[in-house]
């Protein structure tokens, strides 16, 4: 499989190079030549089928020869080595979680692939690779974990002090080793700034082999395809597939999904639910697609004004906006709706969502009282307790914490204090 980019401009190439290469030298995103058709029997006979064996059949073809067979097995084995489940919330509503990997969000299965396919591609090298990301919250845990004490890997990760949770600053600066967290006296803009800087930079580069580990690496993006499928298997009509409402901020999530349905995957319909950050939902209506600047919400790992992965959306519909809309309905929700579902979901149904969930499960249940007759799942991006300062007041109760984050909230944090000023940035890549 070769990879183009959305902006025709470079050069094609395989999987590693885009890999490695993140985002193609003309800024635009990589995408796929073409879409692999689903090998023969999958759908037919995926309840008899592991989650190992179908992420490999999967991936497969994205791959090519860039990774060896056995290899690959081993990573898509270690990718989704935790539990997915599809639980019943009502009659015709179901919740996929994610969030039981290391770090209780669904970023950690793009970051655990790709971290290994990079390792892999690494392997030889005599020069270590610096990955280099700026986080507003998840992505940096998810990142943090999966290239946790990977060979010849370094990773720094930017994040505005003050900013993040208490749950997602453990998670990112309590590790060691191989990880090193930078503690911003500035915005997740200013690290983003900052980071950006240190790309174009080119005595910088010249001297260290700098990565990025954001989430329009196809390397990130291409295995969230995997658990739509493990919903699929898990579905119990599988004569009447599901609807499926994804809480979005960049769109590579609900992406992933519609590459797998365009792939074979039956998918009845997609719902992109977002908060106050309405560019999709109000493209959809209107077809004025006008990217904001972002707005605080409590759901803010969907606060984002102008969403990177659309463009490969609509590249998978080769840009016919009016066959989109017939597989993709918007939804924005506010605040106020969203701790509302929170709080009804827990007392009538006895079940916690967070507040990203949230959003999807209120544009879902709209759906469905115009849709009585369909029935859906929405995708539970991260775990309760990752915003319970958000949910415990909303819920009146405490959320009960996990064993593995009681024991992370306990280590001691180590990250280097930092200014909002990228020439010490680079004073701290060329030291390391
Ligand atoms: C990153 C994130 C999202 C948004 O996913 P996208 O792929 O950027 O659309 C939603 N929920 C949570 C909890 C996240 O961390």
């Amino acid at each position: 499989m070769n990879y183009y980019s959305t902006n025709n401009n470079s050069p094609v190439v395989n999987f590693k190079d885009a890999t490695i290469n993140g985002q193609a030298p003309d800024k635009g995103l990589y995408f796929p030549e073409f879409i692999p058709a689903l090998p023969e029997g999958l759908i037919e006979n995926i309840e008899g089928l592991s989650n190992e064996e179908i992420a490999f059949r999967i991936i497969q073809p994205y791959v090519g020869n860039t990774i060896p067979e056995d290899v690959l097995k081993t990573i898509v084995t270690e990718t989704v080595n935790f539990s997915i489940p599809l639980v019943p919330v009502t009659d015709s509503i179901s919740s996929l979680e994610l969030y039981h990997g290391p770090t209780l969000a669904f970023k950690d299965i793009g970051a655990r692939f790709m971290s290994r396919c990079l390792s892999y591609f690494v392997r030889n090298e005599n020069k270590k690779v610096t990955v280099l990301v700026a986080t507003s919250g998840d992505t940096g845990g998810a990142v943090a974990n999966g290239f946790y004490d990977v060979p010849n890997v370094d990773v720094i990760i930017l994040y505005p002090s003050g900013k993040v949770s208490s749950v997602q600053e453990k998670q990112l600066t309590t590790l060691g080793k191989n990880i090193h967290a930078l503690e911003i006296n500035g915005t997740f803009d200013d690290c983003q700034q900052m980071v950006k800087n240190a790309f174009m930079d080119e005595e910088l580069t010249g001297k260290i082999f700098l990565t990025s580990a954001n989430s329009i690496n196809v390397a990130r993006w291409l295995p969230q395809q995997f658990y739509y499928f493990f919903a699929y298997k898990q579905w119990a009509d599988k004569t009447d597939p599901p609807v499926i409402s994804v809480p979005s901020g960049n769109f590579g999530n609900i992406c992933a999904g519609i590459l797998a349905q365009a792939s074979g995957l039956p998918v009845k319909h997609f719902i992109a639910a977002c908060n106050a950050n309405d560019v999709v939902p109000r493209f959809l209506d209107t077809n004025q697609y006008q990217p904001k600047k972002a707005v605080a919400t409590i759901s803010n790992a969907m606060d984002v004004g102008e969403p990177s992965n659309f463009v490969r959306i609509l590249k998978i519909f080769s840009e016919n906006v009016a066959d989109l809309k017939t597989k993709l309905s918007g939804w924005s929700v506010s605040d106020e709706q969203t701790k509302a579902t929170i709080k009804l979901v827990f007392e009538e149904e006895g079940y916690l969502l967070d507040p990203h969930g949230a959003v999807g499960y209120f544009a879902l249940n709209e759906y469905l009282r115009d849709h009585p007759e369909e029935k859906g799942l929405v995708i539970e991006t991260a775990h309760p307790v990752k915003f319970y300062d958000v949910v415990e007041p909303v819920i009146g109760t405490k959320v009960v914490i996990p064993a593995v984050v009681e024991e992370q909230l306990k280590l001691e944090k180590k990250s280097v204090w930092m200014e909002n000023d990228y020439e010490s940035l680079k004073g701290y890549l060329l030291k390391k």
